[in-house]
């Protein structure tokens, strides 16, 4: 909503009466026209006549959201992989290796993260690395791998696509493809995606702007994806104690304000097996509607993220815990 003002000498009070409502505003510094402050679209809800009364305002004009078809999937659930997942329905768990080591590998973890409770497996077959020597996946190859291990048990796939021309590989295997925090912003990637039809995991760019995060689901859809799924992994923070900032303000800011479905990657934002747990219950009760969790049926050995690894027994442990309901979680 953009709020004009009939002189210059009222911004400071008109900004005060606004802020007073609760609402969250930003003043607006054109060269021309009359003086104005923007009231951000995430502010809650205060009827029209309470602001258009403000002595000193001149008009009350609503704005183009920058996301229209963002906007258009608050409070809509997508099925993935059979399984409803959405604001209003109750929480999935993703779970998996951060990468796809080998078939064996890959097969120890499906079977893991159908014991806990997920209904879909995680892992990279593409992995994006800072260095350009560490392990890089193994490719299109742990794809099938994948597949076959996320059937044997029940899964469905949720994995990374880094390039545009890996997108139609990627998506003939995945029921969801996840685009990382480092390509947020990749836009030739999220229209590649996009194309494809699926529903795509978003994840949080580290440095991004919840805006940005948005607008970046509405390359996705404008491109014809057929849903996005946000996921917060944690932000740049100042301490090494933990890899990530987790910022569940934004978690409850895309769930309780814009309606969105979003998840929360606790492993990336921990770097840390301990504080995954807690980490997973912080993010439900702010509005998550699932986790990504990263697993491995032998942390010490993998070949990216050990450090941040559930064991079997601690996977089990936090789908019980966080009771995640699916209708094919095992006996034993
Ligand atoms: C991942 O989930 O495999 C991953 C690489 O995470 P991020 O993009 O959040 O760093
Ligand atoms: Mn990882």
């Amino acid at each position: 909503m953009l709020v004009t003002l009939v002189q210059q000498a009222d911004v400071d009070r008109v900004e005060g009466a606004l802020r007073g409502l609760g609402l969250w505003t930003q003043r607006v510094h054109g060269p021309e026209g009359p003086p104005a402050i923007l009231v951000e679209p995430s502010s809650q809800h205060v009827e029209l006549d309470r602001i258009t009364t403000i002595s000193g305002v001149a008009q009350v004009m609503t704005l183009r959201s920058p996301h229209p078809k963002v906007d258009a999937l608050a409070h809509r659930t997508v099925v993935v992989a059979g399984r409803e997942l959405g604001p209003h329905v109750a929480p999935l768990l993703f779970a998996g290796p951060c990468s796809v080591e080998s078939p064996e590998q890959i097969r120890a973890a499906a079977q893991m993260a159908a014991r806990a409770g997920a209904a879909l497996l995680r892992g990279g077959a593409f992995k994006p690395r800072t260095s350009p020597y560490a392990f890089q996946g193994h490719g299109r190859e742990a794809l099938g791998w994948m597949r076959e291990a996320a059937d044997a048990h029940g899964l469905g796939i949720v994995t990374e696509v880094m390039s545009e021309h890996d997108v139609g590989a990627v998506a003939e295997v995945a029921d969801m493809l996840q685009i990382g925090s480092r390509n947020m912003q990749n836009f030739a990637l999220l229209a590649a995606a996009g194309a494809t039809g699926r529903p795509v995991l978003l994840k949080r760019g580290m440095a991004a702007r919840v805006n940005e995060w948005l607008q970046a689901g509405e390359h996705l859809l404008a491109a014809g994806a057929s849903h996005v799924v946000f996921c917060e992994r944690g932000i740049v923070g100042f301490d090494p104690q933990t890899r990530n900032l987790l910022d569940l303000g934004a978690v409850a800011l895309l769930r309780h304000v814009y309606g969105q479905t979003v998840i929360v990657d606790p492993s990336h934002a921990a770097g840390r097996r301990d504080l995954v747990l807690p980490l997973s219950r912080a993010a439900l009760a702010a509005g998550a509607s699932g986790l990504l969790v990263e697993a491995h049926p032998t942390p010490e050995t993998a070949k990216s993220d050990g450090p941040q690894a559930l064991t079997a027994a601690e996977l089990a442990e936090l789908g019980g815990a966080l009771d995640v309901p699916t209708p094919r979680r095992l006996a034993s």
